[in-house]
């Protein structure tokens, strides 16, 4: 690849106006102008634009960048284009362009002016687009936010799956894929799936030191949250709820309330999306209540808090989406409200997913299970996640979780987990969570009847405990890998061989639970209303 000139940092001075680079970026952006391929993994915020943009403006040729929301292209694209000496460099393909704007494109790469080419992977497909691209130079691919190429990733693309083969067709070029959010196993999904397992791999730390992350149960949640907003009074939140209706009426709660909130999603008409997100950006409104349609290519550095009033349904979610605190360095509180049934809801809407979408979303939700559970640090949980190592007790931001603060006090319950393997390996591994809760306590239902368990030995074994702590219990045991939910027979419990040797005493380490997680969470009047 021919560059105009290797003397990089005054480049970066020339287009962006930036004495220094941040984190690794020189050492990406040679890379890449040498046409090595590169996998560049980090933070939101981290300065991921910046490593194919400056490549792109300073190479002969086009460089194609693939983006997966239409809108966010646009914002790119403009940003590029304000840059003061970059006037016109950047264009869009997509399907919102009519033919002329189409035509203007096209002519614009020919005559060598477009630098950035942004496309969505579904019109690069298009046979018109590819011939074209074809007959072009180009001077490199970037992928950008390439976990969208793994089902495992919170936001599969199944466009994403095709675009090595598409690539290929096009050119014979270095190709740059870049994400905020993957754990090895997305890493490695994304390296197969691009063919480029020889990449080179540049990985930044995941830690965001000053953002304080915080589990509460999900009771009285409304009142709750009213007062820590009150708590933190002009200040800019962002609460997250899963569903729109819980958007439109918690955002009117807050309003009763005396908090100047807006609500934001998907279903409401874009004309009020717009403004809603305008006037939060602008600072009109502190608070936004929203799905997680609000978010992408935001850039507000001063969130001082994000609440999930729902639990999301993976971890890397949770990460991106809280990521939007404290982008500035400043506060940036993280707090999640957690209630057991939310997680039985997202599991009974995956029952009606195929079996591999099932399967890949049990297992996300049972990471949020166990970060929503855990009694070690939430930082460390969330990088131990990523692939990272944390030192809870000296690493940067070591103190700044609930657990860290207040650490939770634990309780053996190593006899209550053996009682409950041994349950379910004498119950032949058949039955799930709420029937093997009703033979420890001793509660007839259909299916004990049916199975005639009352006359068993069993029945009732556990009675002097709690139904909601053998929920806990098993639970644990699921996230901690001792019972599996089965997938096919939808949450049938089976034991692990982790927890078969438990049974037969080859594992001997104390079964620990956090005793003062109350998370019999039945939802409390105030919340229902
Ligand atoms: P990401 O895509 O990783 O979320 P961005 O590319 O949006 O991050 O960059 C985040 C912010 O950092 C932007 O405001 C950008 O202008 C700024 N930035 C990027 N590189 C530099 C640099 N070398 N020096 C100063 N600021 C930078």
């Amino acid at each position: 690849m021919n560059t105009k000139n290797a003397d990089l940092s005054k480049e970066l001075k020339k287009y962006f106006g930036f004495s220094t680079f941040k984190g690794q970026q020189e050492e990406i952006i040679k890379n890449l102008l040498e046409g090595k391929d590169i996998f560049v993994l980090m933070p939101t915020g981290g300065g991921k634009s910046l490593c194919y943009q400056l490549p792109a403006l300073i190479s002969e040729g086009t460089a194609i960048v693939v983006s997966p929301l239409i809108a966010l292209m646009k914002n790119q694209v403009d940003a590029v284009n304000g840059l003061s000496s970059n006037e016109g460099v950047a264009h869009v393909l997509n399907s919102s362009l009519n033919k002329t704007q189409t035509k203007q494109v096209f002519d614009d790469i020919k005559a060598g002016k477009t630098k950035l080419l942004y496309v969505a992977p579904e019109s690069l497909i298009k046979e018109e687009y590819m011939e074209f691209l074809r007959d072009v130079k180009i001077s490199f691919v970037a992928i950008d936010e390439a976990h969208c190429i793994s089902e495992w990733g919170h936001d599969f693309r199944p466009e994403y799956r095709n675009l090595k083969t598409i690539i290929d067709k096009i050119a014979d070029v270095a190709v740059i894929a870049l994400t905020a959010t993957a754990t090895p196993k997305v890493q490695d999904d994304i390296q197969k799936t691009l063919g480029m397992s020889n990449a080179l791999v540049f990985k930044e730390s995941f830690n965001r030191p000053n953002l304080y992350y915080e589990v509460r149960p999900k009771v009285n949640i409304d009142k709750e949250i009213v007062k820590f907003v009150n708590g933190h009074h002009g200040k800019s939140g962002i609460v997250y709820c899963l569903s729109r209706r819980k958007v439109e009426e918690f955002a009117q709660l807050l309003q009763v309330n005396g908090i100047n909130a807006l609500p934001y999603h998907a279903g409401l008409d874009q004309k009020t999306r717009v403004t809603n997100q305008d006037r939060f950006l602008m600072e009109d409104a502190d608070i936004i209540v929203a799905t997680i349609a609000f978010g992408m290519g935001i850039d507000k550095p001063d969130v001082r808090f994000v609440i999930h009033y729902d639990i999301p349904k993976s971890l890397e979610s949770y990460y991106q989406e809280t990521g939007r605190a404290g982008r500035d360095g400043g506060e940036g509180i993280c707090l999640a409200f957690y209630d057991p049934k939310d997680i039985e809801k997202l599991e009974k809407f995956l029952a009606q997913k195929p079996v591999s979408e099932r399967e890949i979303g049990l297992q996300l939700l049972n990471e949020v299970v166990g970060y929503a559970e855990t009694s070690m640090s939430r930082r460390q949980y969330i990088l131990n996640y990523f692939g990272e190592q944390f030192d809870p007790i000296n690493g940067d931001g070591a103190m700044m979780c609930d657990n860290s603060v207040n650490p939770p006090k634990l309780k053996d319950a190593t006899k209550e987990l053996k009682l409950v393997l041994t349950l379910v390996k004498e119950l032949e591994e058949k039955f799930r969570t709420k029937d093997l809760i009703s033979v420890l306590v001793g509660k007839e239902n259909s299916v004990t009847k049916s199975y005639k368990l009352e006359s068993t030995k069993h029945f009732a074994i556990g009675k002097n405990e709690s139904e909601n702590y053998w929920k806990t219990i098993i639970r644990q045991a699921t996230v901690q890998n001792f019972l599996q939910k089965d997938i096919e027979t939808y949450g049938v419990l089976k034991l692990t061989e982790k927890g078969l040797k438990v049974i037969i005493g080859k594992d001997k380490s104390p079964f620990l639970i956090a005793e003062d997680r109350e998370y019999d969470l039945a939802q409390t009047k105030a919340d229902s209303d």
